[in-house]
């Protein structure tokens, strides 16, 4: 087959293929097709060969988006990189993932020159003398790739919740199959403009890029100016350009719901990457938010299952029914398939779970069974077969033998009104192997004793926090989720 671009350029090249709110710059299919033609050119001048893993350190801006669909032009694996990593780290993530070359843009260029011996280039005027302006690269004529479902084409990180990021492998079959099951789902209309804070570096920021392109529909970016995300601006887009859909996490969503109300030409929010509070469930009920809970990873290719607004707002807390195409069982601790309402870990297969981790056969074999891949997150299926995510596998705490779920902690401090969130994690201890630790963050005055003596109606005695820390926002890896060791080490200084 084409490549996603190249196919749907030919059948519609004049619909609305890019906007780019910042620069208020538009690209038809027609012409997005020709900038990625010419940059693929200059990528092939540069020295870029088939089946190369193409590196791309770029925050959320249209070069990204034309070097997406270059890569898939040329039969490339594309490996986009978190444009926050501290410089060792890249280090890491460029020497893991066997890169021909770097391209970087003017923000990213510090961090890209002398991390490592691949060659860096930039998508923008370059002062940096090791760097090359791909624009001034000598274009080289190419034939466009031929691709097949199972050749991968994007080399992922995962987020590093809990522990060394995974370089997770997704073919062209696997987006294909994610942005069909989605639109089952959400369904597409032709005139949908999907708005895109989230970064481009994952899986929840590639997909309405790739998805756009194979609808025909348009993705809006708004570039979050590496100050975070900008709720003003976010909404300012999504209002001028008549947005219809957003992808968003649950953080980025209340604030975007303390700027003011969404558009009515709105049709999804699309939420998800960590668990959303009942609160906020509620407040998008108030408000008529078409809000759709999501429940994803990087190694599904994004979404596994997805709640409509009826559901999310009748049922406060399930993410809904898996995709179709996603086959989805609950497995205990001895690998035995567990009946509905009985908690497990989620293991999905289908035709979006991804081909392995990248040159680590074992991390792979580890993540498989004959149910298919273990996604090491717990929850339960009801009698409708709606999921509820309760947790990871990996957060249990055991403490003086009794199990404790950090999520169900969690979920009961959030239950006092002075409470925005919280976080529960096992700290050590010498006397119950662990302990029971929470991180929260309050809207008004509330110290440890109250919440303790509030958690004592809805716990067990050994599920009540003994160590108790406040901070203003809880710690979270760039796509949302909480920050598990972060959460531990601020607790063990500030905890009381
Ligand atoms: P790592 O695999 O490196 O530990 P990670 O799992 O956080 O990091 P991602 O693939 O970015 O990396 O995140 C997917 C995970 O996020 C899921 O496995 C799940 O734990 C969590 N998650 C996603 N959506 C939800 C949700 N709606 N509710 C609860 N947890 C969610
Ligand atoms: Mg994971």
């Amino acid at each position: 087959m084409n490549d996603v671009l190249a196919h749907r350029t030919r059948a519609t090249p004049d619909a609305t293929a890019l906007i780019d709110a910042g620069s208020r710059q538009e690209w038809s299919y027609a012409e997005l097709d020709a900038a990625v033609d010419r940059t693929a050119g200059h990528l092939v001048g540069l020295g870029i060969e088939p089946g190369d893993h193409l590196g791309c350190l770029l925050d959320t801006h249209p070069a990204a988006v034309r070097l997406l669909h270059a890569a898939l032009r040329l039969g490339c694996v594309l490996v986009p990189l978190n444009t926050r990593l501290a410089p060792n780290e890249l280090e890491d993530r460029i020497e893991r993932a066997d890169l021909a070359a770097l391209i970087c843009g003017a923000d990213t260029e510090a961090s890209a020159v002398g991390v490592s011996e691949v060659p860096v280039a930039s998508v923008d005027a370059t002062e940096h003398a090791a760097v090359t302006a791909l624009a001034d690269v000598e274009t080289v004529e190419f034939e466009p790739a031929t691709w097949s479902r199972d050749d991968p084409c994007l080399m992922l990180a995962t987020s590093g919740t809990t522990g060394r990021p995974k370089l997770v492998v997704l073919t062209i079959g696997n987006l294909i199959a994610s942005a069909v099951a989605s639109a089952f789902r959400l369904g597409v209309l032709p005139g949908d403009r999907w708005l895109s804070p989230l970064s481009v570096y994952h899986m929840g920021g590639l997909a309405p890029i790739v998805r756009s392109a194979l609808y025909g529909t348009a993705v809006v970016l708004v570039d979050d100016d590496g100050t975070g995300f900008d709720a003003a601006r976010a909404r300012h887009a999504l209002v001028e350009y008549d947005c219809t859909g957003v992808s968003l996490v649950p953080t980025m969503l209340r604030r975007l719901l303390d700027a003011g109300d969404l558009p009515d030409s709105f049709r999804f929010v699309l939420l998800g990457g960590a668990p959303a509070s009942t609160d906020l469930i509620e407040r998008c009920a108030r408000r008529t938010v078409p809000v759709h809970p999501t429940y994803g990873m990087t190694e599904t290719a994004s979404q596994v299952a997805t709640a409509r607004p009826e559901t999310a707002f009748a049922h406060s807390g399930t993410v809904g029914q898996a995709l179709v195409g996603t086959d989805l069982t609950v497995i205990d601790a001895a690998g035995e398939r567990v009946d509905r309402g009985e908690t497990g870990e989620f293991v999905v297969s289908g035709p979006t779970v991804f081909a392995g981790y990248y040159d680590d056969p074992d991390a792979t074999a580890a993540a498989f069974s004959e149910h298919g891949f273990h996604t090491g997150d717990v929850g339960h299926r009801d009698a409708e077969g709606r999921l509820w995510v309760t947790g990871r596998l990996d957060e249990r705490i055991v403490t003086g033998g009794e199990n404790v779920d950090p999520e169900a902690v969690a979920s009961a401090l959030r239950a006092h009104p002075a409470v925005d969130s919280a976080a529960v994690v096992g700290l050590d201890d010498p006397e119950w192997g662990e302990r029971v630790g929470a991180l929260v963050v309050r809207e008004k005055d509330l110290d440890a004793a109250t919440l303790r003596t509030h958690c004592r109606e809805r716990l067990a005695g050994f599920e009540i926090p003994r160590t108790i820390g406040f901070v203003d926002s809880l710690p979270r890896t760039a796509s949302g989720t909480v920050e598990r060791d972060a959460v531990r080490e601020i607790l063990r200084e500030r905890g009381d």
